[in-house]
């Protein structure tokens, strides 16, 4: 099937994107790898008349960690840069892990980590471990207005997010990791690997005194848009997690997930899924703190 006419702008500065984004306000659509906006255009499910191309503005690609604020990821780091990088590899391996996981070498190669965010597929690889992680999103607009959002208000709906129609996801940002902390991403595709996940979960815990202090659990594909199992979390805060809490976290964000049935899974798999996963993640986040025998450990 061919693809619907559209005009074709590339821009070479941020500025000059938002200014055309505001000039075709609704009828345009910034593209960075391509790999959702192309294959919707194809299926007849979007025909912009004016596409963006963001992949000339080189202030947008960038991978960058300070020591004080922690990391940033600008809009056209690709997943395989995210997999690759190596300050991301040793002080955010969740998160490397979670973009290893998204589709193939190809895809990688050509999707960006903010794309697979705008896309807002409910079962987008890169969403849960980045929320369990506090991650906000950079959003701008014409003439230089910026607002940072939480990256868990940041998906409305399948499909929908914040982003107002002429805005702009510029970077998304991950805070340090706090000492003592660790975080983990499981995910299973029902079918085959090129498949995207059925049920995904990234955790984040973090331990002071042998115990858990804070906890995140974040789902992915089992409800319109990822969600925090809070009392699943709640189950954890205070405790030892030993294998008994684990398990009980587990079902408990089986009972708050809201999974559907659709050609890639039963909800009752899925819902079974999510009790399995979130254990899995949970006991590998927490063994990695515990292998630093109660040191400072992040992952
Ligand atoms: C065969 C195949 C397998 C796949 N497997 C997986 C998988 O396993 N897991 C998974 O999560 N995904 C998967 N995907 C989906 C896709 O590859 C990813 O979501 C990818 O990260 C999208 O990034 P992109 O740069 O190509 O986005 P694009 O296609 O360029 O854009 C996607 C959407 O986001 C918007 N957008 C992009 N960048 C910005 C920005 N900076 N600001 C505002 N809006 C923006 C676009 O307008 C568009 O609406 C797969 C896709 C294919 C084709």
């Amino acid at each position: 099937m061919s693809l619907p006419q559209f005009a074709y702008a590339a821009p070479k500065t941020l500025e000059e994107a938002l200014a055309l984004l505001a000039q075709h306000r609704g009828d345009a659509r910034v593209m960075a790898g391509g790999t959702d906006l192309l294959l919707k255009m194809e299926r007849r499910k979007l025909a912009p008349a004016v596409l963006i191309g963001l992949k000339r503005i080189d202030e947008l690609r960038y991978i960058r960690f300070e020591p004080e604020q922690g990391l940033f990821i600008g809009a056209l780091a690709r997943l395989s840069d995210v997999v690759e990088d190596a300050i991301i590899r040793a002080k955010y391996p969740a998160i490397a892990h979670a973009a290893s996981r998204t589709a193939t070498v190809q895809i990688r190669n050509m999707g960006t980590v903010a794309g697979n965010l705008c896309n807002s597929s409910p079962c987008a690889d890169n969403a849960p471990t980045l929320i369990a992680r506090g991650a906000k999103v950079e959003l701008v607009g014409a003439q230089a207005r910026s607002r940072w959002l939480d990256l868990e208000k940041f998906f409305t709906g399948p499909g929908a997010t914040a982003l107002a129609p002429d805005e702009i996801m510029r970077q998304i940002h991950v805070p340090c990791p706090p000492g003592g902390s660790a975080a983990a991403y499981q995910n299973i595709s029902a079918r085959s690997k090129v498949d995207i996940s059925a049920v995904s979960v990234g955790v984040h815990l973090t331990r002071r005194d042998g115990k858990c202090h804070d906890a995140r659990i974040v789902l992915g594909a089992v409800a319109p848009v990822p969600m925090r199992a809070r009392e699943a979390e709640a189950l954890l805060v205070g405790t030892g997690m030993d294998e008994d809490v684990m398990r009980a976290s587990g079902e408990m964000a089986a009972r708050e997930a809201r999974p559907i049935s659709d050609v890639r899974a039963s909800s009752e798999w899925r819902r079974e899924m999510v009790a399995v996963l979130t254990r899995r993640a949970l006991r590998q986040a927490w063994d990695s703190i515990a292998s630093a025998h109660g040191g400072i450990v992040n992952r």
